[in-house]
């Protein structure tokens, strides 16, 4: 087992990493937290149900008094709409500041909880329970929280950080192969900008980590999680060196876009977009040809990326209104090494033409 601490600027939290965590989340929580009136599980009715019983009983055991909320699976719920129901529920249960809310879930509860736990009576106290890969080695680490408009994804939010998060590995028996494997698309990720004894492990034990198998999915999630903890410790607020995490995820988002967020998960058109970055890299002579392969060739170790139908034009164009352009130039972060990025802030559409129309034939 492993305990990573966080220490931002705005907060200082641990993240444990272990099996057979979920029953020991409440008397780990409570010494943290000044009073707790009670206890708000925020989770959908799949999670609450596999997962649920053991954090519920936790509190109830201390004699806390435990609410469990519920909201349906699936990025369409992670709205405005959403949280406003659920912050009348608070009210309608009495809720106070000395509630201690928990996000049992993936990225889109955890994103939404922690919004919740910002703006409820202006910020109570919350954990972070993730159950997918993704939010464990991601989205619960780093005090991003909020949620989507119609306009664009995460528009709304703030930056407001957990108490603890408690990474439970044992919730990850029941996920998807699909998401698990999407997931490490972000752990390639970690290793590709900064960690390349992480890297190099995952291509010693691709099969394997793919597989779930714990003895060498842990270090990857450990390692993924200090990688984060890392950059976040350094730039909370985005300024500055945290823009490294958005390696892939220009091109990505605009392929989410492009797909009407519904054919490809997250990880997966990050896997894509990592591979755009890579083509790049490689025309500005930036990345020789055989680490370009090793990148792509861990890519697909996590696949199979699905297909989707996309014009280049189309993507490049949705990539210049990325909410991360800045003064009408495009910026990269494209890998010179395994382990290190440039930020490359000149990238023209034409260059990005090329470089997409490169990753689509691929
Ligand atoms: P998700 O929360 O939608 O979960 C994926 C699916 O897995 C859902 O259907 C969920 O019900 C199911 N699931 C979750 N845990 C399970 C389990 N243990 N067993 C069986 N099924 C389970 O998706 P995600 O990939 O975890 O998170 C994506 C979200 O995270 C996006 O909204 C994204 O914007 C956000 N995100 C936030 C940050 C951040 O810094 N805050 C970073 C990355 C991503
Ligand atoms: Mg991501």
């Amino acid at each position: 087992m492993s305990d990573i601490r966080v220490e931002a600027a705005s907060a200082s939290y641990t993240v444990h990493v272990d099996r057979n965590l979920l029953a020991s989340i409440a008397e780990r929580t409570a010494p943290l937290a000044r009073k707790i009136s009670q206890v708000f599980i925020v989770t959908s009715p799949e999670i609450d149900r596999l997962w649920g019983a053991p954090v519920r009983n936790g509190f109830e055991t201390l004699g806390k008094r435990v609410t469990t909320l519920l909201i349906p699976a699936g990025e369409s719920h992670k709205r405005m709409t959403t949280i406003e129901r659920l912050l009348e529920e608070l009210a309608q249960h009495g809720a106070d500041r000395d509630t201690l809310l928990v996000a049992l879930g993936g990225g889109v509860l955890g994103d939404m909880t922690g919004f919740l736990a910002a703006i409820w009576m202006r910020g109570v106290p919350f954990i972070q329970v993730p159950t997918t890969l993704l939010s464990q080695v991601d989205s619960s680490v780093g005090g991003k929280t909020g949620a989507n408009l119609a306009a664009g994804k995460n528009l709304v939010g703030a930056f407001y950080h957990p108490l603890a998060v408690f990474a439970d590995l044992d919730t990850l028996s029941t996920l998807p192969p699909r998401e698990l494997r999407a997931g490490l698309q972000e752990s390639v990720k970690a290793g590709v900008i900064r960690y390349p004894q992480l890297f190099a492990f995952m291509e010693q034990n691709a099969e394997a980590i793919r597989n779930g198998e714990l003895s060498v999915l842990q270090p990857v999630i450990e390692d993924s999680i200090r990688m984060k903890a890392e950059v976040v410790e350094a730039d909370e607020r985005e300024s500055g060196l945290r823009m490294i995490l958005n390696f892939g995820h220009t091109v990505g988002h605009a392929i989410e876009a492009a797909t009407g967020y519904k054919q490809l998960l997250h990880g997966e058109a990050i896997g894509w977009g990592m591979i755009a970055a890579v083509r790049l890299a490689q025309s500005r002579n930036l990345l020789d040809e055989a680490t370009a392969t090793r990148i792509t060739k861990l890519v697909h170790a996590f696949g199979p990326l699905p297909p989707f139908e996309a014009e280049a034009q189309h993507l490049v164009t949705l990539t210049g209104s990325d909410k991360k352009k800045r003064s009408g130039t495009l910026s990269f972060i494209l890998p010179t090494s395994i382990g290190t990025v440039d930020i490359v802030r000149d990238v023209t559409e034409a260059e990005l033409l090329t470089a997409v129309e490169t990753m689509l034939a691929e």
